[in-house]
């Protein structure tokens, strides 16, 4: 590098940037706060406040009953929106449905009914515990075998540790395509087509790649996948996730919860359980009507930023981020803990420092930076694409390495709170 990025270059970024007006279609309550956290809990989209009050007060408040005419279809229609704009599907091939956890359980048992005589699951043994749990049961309950697959905890994955791992057992392999620790990236086309010739269903879990990398799950073949909607996609704390059925399979896989949303005809309340022919079957019950109506403005900025400027923008923060911690941060004993090539990596940076739970607290009170925290001693920091600006990640990585420095984290308990 020839010398460090000046803030003069990150106003320059912004100035140039043609993303840089949808940064007021959010919330930003605290002008100096510094977000770095979206990849957890995405900001505020400015429009849903109003949104949801109206959807409260005339929908429920005045329509009442009446409104589910138009209520029944809504984890159809923004499932067909994420499909368009984020997830590069085909229509009906996403629904808007429960939570990730339940439905990577869903689709998870549905994928093993559908490979009987295969014993074995795949899991790559960093991946995000609620994955790494629900196969645990899922596994226990059929008497199959949990086969975790070691992976470097800063490189994560690659198509050839998957590729060599696979045989004529496995039934179905779960991996992330972005690593919720280090972001690091695999190639979605290139390990679910490694899967397929030895026989075996990749679920991929979107969680931290869906609205910060194009995942072209139709161009890539992919046939199973679930995500977060509160993270990227911005939909408000809890709010309902997706999943993904590609739709040559949707006839042949049957979910384990039979629920009336996911039946046949469901309003003619039949004696006994008949899945709807469409990727209706992997709904289970009513719908959250309140949480799914923030993800209706959340998802149309999508819409209009377009996955791969979003991509492109996003890759270009993570290595301003990564030239600014190699100038600042290394000599303060930071180390780089994600792919240095941003090809390899989602959104997200994370950095190694024995103290980074005590710096990433003091960041938050003390330098109004917000990342966070994550085992076993990363520091997380998320620019997101949507609203992060480049003057946002030079002067979040200027005030920490001015505390690093002053040593304003050693004054902190050394006790961890109860969520990171
Ligand atoms: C955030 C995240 C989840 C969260 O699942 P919930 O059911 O919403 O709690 C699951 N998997 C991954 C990979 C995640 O990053």
């Amino acid at each position: 590098m020839n010398g460090e990025p000046s803030r003069r270059m990150a106003e320059e970024r912004d100035a140039a940037d043609p993303l840089a007006g949808l940064r007021d279609r959010f919330v930003i309550a605290e002008p100096d706060l510094i977000y770095l956290d979206g990849n957890s809990l995405g900001r505020l989209p400015a429009a849903t406040p109003d949104h949801l009050a109206r959807v409260v007060r005339q929908e429920w408040g005045t329509d009442l009953v009446r409104s589910w005419s138009t209520w029944i279809d809504w984890g159809r229609r923004l499932g067909d929106t994420l499909a368009a704009h984020v997830l590069g599907a085909r229509p009906g091939e996403v629904v808007v449905s429960d939570s990730t956890s339940v439905n990577l359980y869903k689709l998870a048992a549905a994928a093993l009914d559908a490979r009987p005589g295969r014993r074995t699951i795949l899991v790559d043994a960093e991946e995000f515990p609620t994955d790494r749990y629900l196969l645990q049961g899922l596994a226990e309950q059929r008497g199959l075998t949990l086969r975790t697959l070691p992976s470097d905890l800063d490189e994560g994955l690659t198509v050839t540790d998957v590729r060599d791992a696979l045989d004529g057992d496995v039934a179905l392999v779960v991996l992330s395509a972005v690593s919720y620790r280090s972001g690091s990236l695999l190639d979605l086309g290139a390990v679910t087509a490694a899967a397929r010739e030895a026989g075996a269903y990749v679920l991929w879990d979107l969680s931290h790649a869906a609205g910060s990398v194009p995942v072209e799950l139709a161009a890539n073949g992919v046939d199973l996948a679930v995500g977060c909607t509160y993270k990227y996609l911005n939909g408000g704390p809890g709010a309902p996730a997706f999943l993904y059925v590609r739709r040559e399979l949707q006839g042949g896989l049957r979910q384990p919860i039979q629920g009336w949303f996911g039946q046949r005809d469901q309003f003619r309340m039949g004696p006994r359980y008949e899945p709807a022919p469409d990727v209706d079957r992997f709904l289970v019950g009513t719908p959250p009507i309140l949480s799914l109506a923030a993800l209706e403005p959340a998802l149309a900025v999508f819409a209009e930023a377009g996955i791969d400027r979003l991509r492109a923008k996003g890759m270009a923060l993570g290595e301003l981020m990564v030239d600014l911690a190699d100038a600042w941060l290394t000599p303060l004993g930071f180390t780089l803990a994600s792919p240095r090539d941003p090809r390899r990596r989602g959104s997200h940076v994370s950095l190694a420092h024995p103290d980074a739970l005590r710096i990433s607290r003091a960041l938050i009170s003390e330098a109004g930076v917000v990342g966070d925290f994550r085992t076993p001693d990363r520091l997380r920091l998320g620019p997101a694409p949507l609203y992060t600006r480049f003057v946002d990640v030079w002067d979040a990585l200027d005030r920490l390495r001015d505390l690093v420095a002053r040593g304003v984290h050693e004054q902190l308990p050394v006790a961890s709170p109860r969520v990171t």
